[in-house]
């Protein structure tokens, strides 16, 4: 666990000021750490038949369809707006300034779809309670969310408190 946190770098006011930016490149080109983190991602859904996992562009597609993989399960991408070429489903979210909007094909999931949501990271939850919507919305069922990173204090858990929430390293 100390390895995993070890490789991920944090970058001072990076997008803008005030950012402390969690980079996870030094442990995804760590093939020894990269697949135990995912491991750890993965273990406490392994006997919970997840059909599907939702992974958020765009660090949401490494780990999401890595835990897919493990667990034998799909992946569903959720996509910034305008990148899916089929029908879409949307939910919109607050940002620090102004919103922001993730969209799913209307059709990647329906009801008896049991759906694990993966992210790098939950900061305020507003990206993963609009995943969470998306699954919804399709009549699946969210079986939990899962994250590499959590940052304590900013109100993601509370924000998702209606679903089960997994998170490998707190800061
Ligand atoms: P939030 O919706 O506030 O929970 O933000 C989570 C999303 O923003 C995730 O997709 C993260 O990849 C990204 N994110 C937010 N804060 C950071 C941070 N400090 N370092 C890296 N990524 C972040």
């Amino acid at each position: 666990m100390q390895k995993i946190q070890d490789a991920i770098r944090n970058i001072p006011d990076f997008p803008k000021a005030g950012i402390q930016f969690k980079d996870i490149s030094p442990l995804l080109k760590n093939p020894l750490l990269l697949n135990k983190a995912v491991e750890l991602l993965v273990d406490p859904f392994r006997s919970k038949k997840i059909s599907a996992v939702a992974g958020m562009e765009a660090r949401g597609f490494i780990f999401g369809s890595l835990a897919a993989a493990k667990l034998d399960a799909g992946f569903i991408p959720l996509r910034k707006p305008g990148k899916l070429p089929y029908k879409v489903n949307s939910s919109s979210y607050e940002l620090e300034y102004g919103s922001a909007s993730l969209e799913i094909h209307s059709d990647a999931l329906s009801s008896g779809d049991r759906v694990l949501i993966v992210d790098d990271l939950i900061a305020t939850g507003g990206t993963a309670l609009a995943s969470c919507e998306l699954v919804s919305g399709l009549q699946a069922e969210v079986v939990a969310c899962a994250f590499l990173i959590e940052l304590d204090g900013l109100g993601g858990r509370e924000k998702l408190r209606d679903y089960p929430v997994h998170s490998i390293i707190h800061y």
